[in-house]
């Protein structure tokens, strides 16, 4: 008889004095075993939150996790496969201590929620390493074609949404490996890379061209797209990835990159700048994924987070935090970066001040104000702003775009002020998450579709 506790089963993880020290997965993923048994705690409620409230794109969270229960691993997965075209990844990536597990009946009265994103990961990795059928190419040969900027979620899930139903599909990127965040920003130890080259690998076998290097507005534009080039309809997935800089005096000195160069430097040429004091600056989920890749630098002897306000309204992920703690991140709370000094033209302290917080903002969080007299000096020999990025959207000339310049676009649709132009993920929303963009284009592709019958 199995015991049914208010207890999550834990994830086994790599323990925080080793892992610090590599850049493998930390969460390991459940055994069968561990699987059924968390399975098993699912309550059936009859309104099932999770789903309704919790998951964006609702999937049937009790009816994936009944068939654990069931041993029919194939049959969770294709229960997942009718919401979501990416489980694997949004299984390790989604917010779900706000989402699914947020809303868990579980969780109620002192109980902790079914870890439902561990199951849909067990289930998603179990169907990708065992059970993987050949995807055919869907694409037929004479059918419209549509072009999609961007290789992040939402520009993957609009374009295999699209080749699912018989459409030529091009995705134009302009870096050099697909993916967006999913593969420049988010660290191997928290999604492994393998596992975006497995989707990508999977888009490219149901004949999706993938063409790489290549950059709307700088080697092409929207009007060759639909003119010379002949695509039916366009979806731009472009995200929000222009860095917001922190604009202190002493900026321009040796050693302080973006969020995104740090990160880009980690996930892709493999190479962390050699530092011993590191600081970063911010206190979201993208600080977090800094800090973690920073005590991973060989020879890192203190890495600080400074952060302007409080515990309370920090908004990275407390999962996140806590992981950083125990790998050896320091925090700073209510502290202010004021300017970067340098000696030689390179970085080597950051002057600070003390913060305390006033009044609400327009984020509703207190704002944050500097206490005067109270500067100090962090001594640094790199320093990561990550404090934010924004939309890059100057190449959409003749297209409406909203007071940030982002897309002004159809929530339901995509659809823009631009007749055959639709558009979705952070580049409409501003940055959000992965699970959203990919429901995005997978919403777009519905209406592209119907656009190009009608
Ligand atoms: C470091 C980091 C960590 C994150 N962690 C999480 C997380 O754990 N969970 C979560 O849910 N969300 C997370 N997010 C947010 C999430 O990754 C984004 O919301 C999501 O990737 C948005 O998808 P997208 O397709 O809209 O844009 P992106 O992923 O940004 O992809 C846009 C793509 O378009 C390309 N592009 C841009 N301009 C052009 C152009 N002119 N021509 C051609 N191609 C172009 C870019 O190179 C990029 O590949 C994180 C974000 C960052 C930065």
């Amino acid at each position: 008889m199995i015991n049914i506790s208010k207890k999550q089963t834990d994830m086994p993880v790599q323990d925080a004095a080793v892992r610090n020290n590599n850049f493998d997965e930390v969460a390991l993923g459940f055994s069968e075993e561990q699987a059924i048994r968390e399975a098993m705690r699912c309550l059936r409620c009859r309104k099932h939150p999770c789903m309704t409230e919790g998951c964006p794109v609702h999937n049937n969270i009790p009816e994936f996790i009944a068939k654990i229960t069931e041993c029919d691993f194939e049959g969770a997965y294709s229960v997942l496969s009718e919401t979501t075209s990416m489980p694997a990844i949004c299984s390790r990536v989604c917010p779900r201590y706000k989402q699914c597990e947020g809303k868990c009946v579980r969780a109620k009265n002192g109980g902790q929620p079914v870890a439902i994103g561990a199951l849909e990961r067990f289930v998603a990795d179990l169907h990708r390493i065992n059970n993987t059928p050949k995807v055919e190419t869907c694409t037929a040969p004479g059918s419209k074609k549509v072009a999609v900027i961007g290789a992040g979620p939402s520009g993957l899930a609009c374009a295999e949404a699209l080749a699912d139903q018989g459409f030529r599909v091009t995705i134009f990127e302009k870096k050099n490996i697909p993916g967006g965040v999913l593969t420049y920003g988010i660290p191997e130890f928290r999604l492994p890379k393998e596992i975006v080259e497995k989707k990508i690998d999977d888009l490219n076998e149901k004949g999706i061209e993938i063409e790489t290097g290549k950059e709307l507005g700088e080697d092409f534009s929207l009007d060759e797209l639909t003119g010379k080039y002949g695509f039916s309809a366009v979806f731009i997935g472009n995200g929000a990835g222009k860095p917001v800089s922190l604009g202190i005096p002493g900026q321009e000195a040796e050693g302080i990159l973006t969020a995104a160069s740090f990160l880009e430097k980690a996930n892709i040429e493999k190479t962390l700048p050699s530092a011993k004091k590191i600081i970063i600056v911010g206190g979201g989920n993208v600080a977090m994924d800094v800090c973690r890749c920073a005590v991973r630098i060989r020879g890192a002897e203190k890495v600080t987070v400074v952060y302007r306000r409080s515990p309370e309204e920090m908004p990275a992920d407390p999962g996140e935090l806590k992981e950083a703690i125990e790998e050896g991140v320091e925090v700073m709370y209510l502290t202010g970066p004021v300017e970067a000094l340098s000696t030689d033209g390179k970085v080597s302290g950051l002057k600070c001040i003390r913060m305390e917080l006033s009044v609400p903002d327009a984020s509703g969080r207190r704002k944050p104000v500097p206490v005067k007299g109270s500067e100090f000096v962090l001594e640094a020999d790199l320093i990561i702003e990550a404090i934010g990025s924004s939309s890059d959207n100057e190449c959409l000339s003749g297209m409406e775009l909203s007071e940030n310049k982002y897309i002004v676009a159809d929530p339901e649709t995509g659809a823009t002020s631009i007749t055959g132009i639709f558009a979705g993920g952070d580049t409409m929303t501003g940055p959000k998450t992965v699970i959203s963009a990919m429901n995005a284009g997978r919403k777009a592709a519905m209406a592209i579709a119907e656009y190009l019958r009608s």
